[in-house]
């Protein structure tokens, strides 16, 4: 196998392959995460980050974007190679491992965990001259860091959950925030919209970006009103976040040789999480089992399991049945 190859690829960077990542730290496994969008964590950033969860073990209540940010700490500990922007779109079987192909490159890894949730995310992409040309130049499709803004002049555009709340909570670190939004109505929680009047963002409906600006980084947009009756606004931007949703995509599956759910959008996997192809597991989301129940908990206790039978077949000799993290921490601070 090539110099770079892990033990464990986890295929999706999301709340169960991050959890998984840091459960392969504390086995000794070596991992990477490839993930499809330009950040970690999954639905929890892409479709619900300001919303509230409640099941989640250990934490009365927690914003889905705060469980994201501590989940990737934690995963962190086992230093992942960590690889975004890259969708798998072919997993092989090569010699003594696996080839994951990738429209940016070739990953080589031991086995591998699939934990695509959904599908493969990407972002609805806004349609006017120099979205293209200014993307992660200034324009933004996803969150991952909000200090990025810090004192920019930055524009929200969508008129769902996650752009007014973007909006509103930008306004407290950025230099400007204004939210664009095509209709005056919004598919928002009012309290969310009323929150996001008084905190002192601009606010512009009726009006659709017409143009992207810049140089080699995004600095202004061309805003054109509906009504006719203003002028085209000129704005400062040296950010504009777009947040229109995301689409997912399933297709890949078809091509990997893994024995698929019914209805072809789950991968059956057996009680140690392993799928049909030797030396590949799923989890969360995307695996399906007889008693599959779709949640982050039981998500998380599945990442667990794939992780500790992928190590008994990375090591036959190991035991499936780990060390408690608590007696793994102490071992590892006297040595
Ligand atoms: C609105 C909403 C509210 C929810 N509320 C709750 C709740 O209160 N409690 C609860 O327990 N659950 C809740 N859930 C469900 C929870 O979000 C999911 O169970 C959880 O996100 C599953 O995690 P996952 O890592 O399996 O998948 P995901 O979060 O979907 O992450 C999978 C990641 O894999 C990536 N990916 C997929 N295929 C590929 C590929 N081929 N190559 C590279 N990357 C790939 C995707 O881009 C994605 O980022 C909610 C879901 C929604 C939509």
């Amino acid at each position: 196998m090539p110099q770079n190859t892990v033990d464990l690829a986890i295929v999706g960077g999301g709340p169960v392959g991050l959890f998984a990542a840091y459960y392969s730290g504390l086995r000794n496994i070596s991992c990477s995460i490839i993930e499809s969008l330009p950040a970690l964590g999954g639905r929890l950033v892409s479709v619900f980050p300001e919303k509230f969860i409640y099941d989640v073990p250990g934490f009365p209540k927690i914003r889905a974007r705060d469980l994201a940010s501590n989940l990737i700490k934690q995963a962190q500990q086992s230093s992942p190679t960590i690889c975004l922007n890259e969708r798998v779109e072919k997993i092989l079987k090569v010699n003594a491992g696996f080839e994951l192909a990738t429209p940016l490159g070739k990953h080589h890894a031991k086995s591998v965990l699939i934990v695509g949730g959904i599908g493969v995310a990407s972002p609805q992409k806004h349609s006017a001259p120099g979205a293209a040309k200014f993307e992660e130049k200034g324009i933004e499709y996803i969150v991952s860091d909000p200090e990025k803004y810090r004192d920019k002049h930055v524009v929200v555009v969508g008129g769902g959950d996650s752009a007014i709340d973007w909006a509103q909570e930008l306004t407290s670190i950025a230099a400007s925030t204004t939210l664009v939004h095509r209709t005056a109505r919004f598919r928002a929680h009012e309290r969310n919209i009323a929150q996001l009047k008084e905190s002192g963002a601009r606010i512009i409906t009726d009006a659709e970006i017409t143009s992207f600006e810049g140089n080699t980084h995004l600095h202004q947009v061309i805003i054109k009103h509906k009504n006719n009756l203003a002028e085209d606004t000129v704005l400062r931007a040296d950010h504009a976040l777009i947040m229109f949703g995301f689409r997912t995509d399933l297709s890949f599956m078809q091509d990997w040789s893994i024995e698929l759910s019914a209805d072809q959008d789950q991968i059956l996997v057996n009680e140690k999480m392993e799928t049909s192809l030797l030396g590949v597991y799923a989890a969360g989301d995307i695996a399906s089992h007889a008693a599959k129940i779709t949640l982050l908990a039981t998500g998380f206790g599945e990442a667990a399991i794939a992780v500790n039978f992928a190590k008994t077949f990375l090591d036959p000799n190991e035991d499936s049945q780990p060390m408690y993290s608590t007696s793994i921490a102490e071992s590892r601070k006297q040595s």
